[in-house]
């Protein structure tokens, strides 16, 4: 078994998140709604040598596997991830990320006036461009700072 097989398939059931830009792990755990809390084991490797990038962040999530939309927006801050699905100790699924077209919902607007703040709020949605998100409502774009403008549920 080759020492990257071994790093990703040390947890019985979840998933790894393996390539993630260094320093972005906690941003990716905010984006999963995970604070430690839930009771997930989990394990963060940050700042590892890694050949593609110089240095990455990889995260083990037990018990959890992420949806469609959690990885859409997981995309914008970790472009280079791969997401290993990992069932009985075996890598069953291994998955780039691929940034979407847009993002509907995780992201909210951080211009108080925009219809998605509003009283009667209408979900968020925001168009993919080459360097952030544009919400499609009033136009406002978000940088690198994505993560900071998470939805809390
Ligand atoms: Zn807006």
């Amino acid at each position: 078994m080759s020492d990257h097989q071994l790093r990703v398939s040390k947890i019985r059931n979840g998933t790894v998140i393996d390539h993630i830009a260094a320093g972005q792990a906690l941003n990716v755990l905010a984006i999963l709604g995970i604070d430690g809390s839930e009771g997930y084991g989990l394990s963060i490797a940050m700042n590892v040598s890694s050949g593609r990038l110089g240095r990455k962040d990889i995260l083990k999530i037990e018990d959890r596997e992420l949806s469609q939309s959690e990885v859409d927006v997981l995309s914008l801050i970790a472009p280079e991830a791969t997401i290993n699905i990992v069932r009985d100790f075996e890598v069953i699924e291994k998955n780039r990320v691929e940034r979407p077209d847009r993002v509907s919902g995780l992201l909210s607007c951080p211009n108080h006036n925009c219809i998605t703040n509003a009283d009667e709020p209408v979900e968020t949605a925001f168009e993919v461009i080459s360097d952030g998100v544009r919400c499609n409502y009033c136009g406002t774009i978000i940088h690198e700072d994505i993560a900071d403008h998470l939805a809390v549920e």
